[in-house]
């Protein structure tokens, strides 16, 4: 049996190997697409575009992982579309997470405006979510949030994995908020068991750059909190630093979104390869820049 299932295999692993040469991929390399993006504020505007956009990079790639980098939500009361109104901040909160949960969100790291609970309606909406809720500096001692876990590790078809560490900003009622770059030195480790080791963040760009700094066992930063649209991922201490913009806190239609790409190549489970960009929508039509990972 053993024999014949080997002779059987020999054409598939013959054409695998002729395709990923021609991909200018060696056999023993894989490729990671990491999709990001951030402070949202309760607007998901030309979600079927963003939707179009995903499912297209989904088809084209093994190894796709999406991750909010938080304030998916509004917090300031009188900036919402019905100032004041607990009801529509409740539905607007739900929506948030049900077209993430929709669009396949691998996982989140919440944001300030997350953490500034209102009533039960924060926490109900985000136990809805169908990913895990990161934030490995933040202690929660409130029942009005949901507990939050310090990072999440996904595993590629070919067998890597990779950690994603949760930070975040912000100093409300019922948290208790440490360091993000002491708590993200505490993770280190997570870069010895696992071959990519990436922080999610909501402490802004400068912090991110600070981190990148301090933590150079990070392959990449995503971030979030200070809006920064870097059009091209930078590299920090040799560690990818990637932001997707973000947009206003009050409600606006014609608010751009923006889905980060980043690309990571491994070979024999080392990363030897990582870039990023960000597609801009400003109508359901994607703006892919030239040289997209
Ligand atoms: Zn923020």
């Amino acid at each position: 049996m053993k024999s014949s299932r080997s002779w059987a295999m020999a054409p598939v692993l013959g054409a695998i190997t002729i395709i990923l040469a021609f991909s200018g991929l060696s056999a023993s390399a894989e490729e990671i697409v990491l999709l990001h993006d951030n402070d949202q504020h309760f607007d998901f505007n030309f979600v079927d575009g963003i939707e179009a956009e995903i499912i297209r990079i989904r088809d084209e790639n093994p190894n796709v992982f999406h991750i909010n980098c938080g304030d998916i939500f509004v917090r300031h009361s009188a900036r919402w579309e019905e100032p004041d109104n607990l009801d529509w901040y409740a539905n607007q909160a739900r929506f948030m997470i049900e077209t993430m949960n929709r669009l396949g969100y691998d996982a989140i790291a919440v944001g300030n405006h997350e953490l500034d609970h209102r009533e039960t309606h924060t926490r109900d909406a985000l136990e809805q979510a169908e990913f895990p809720l990161l934030a490995a500096n933040v202690e929660v001692t409130t029942d009005l949030l949901p507990e939050f876990k310090p990072y999440t590790v996904f595993e590629t078809e070919g067998g890597h994995t990779i950690a994603v560490l949760g930070l975040s900003t912000g100093s409300f009622d019922g948290v208790i908020r440490l360091d993000p770059i002491e708590t993200a030195k505490e993770y280190r480790y997570l870069a010895e068991e696992h071959d990519v080791f990436v922080a999610a963040t909501h402490i802004g760009y400068t912090a991110d750059r600070r981190l990148a700094e301090a933590v150079p066992e990070l392959d990449v930063i995503l971030g979030g909190h200070s809006h920064t649209l870097l059009e091209e991922a930078e590299v920090v201490n040799g560690v990818l630093v990637a932001q997707a913009g973000g947009g206003g806190h009050y409600p606006d239609p014609e608010k751009p979104m923006y889905l980060g790409v980043v690309r990571i190549t491994l070979e024999d489970g080392v990363v030897v390869d990582k870039a990023g960009r960000v597609i801009t929508f400003t109508g359901e039509e994607a703006a892919i820049p030239a040289g997209a990972p």
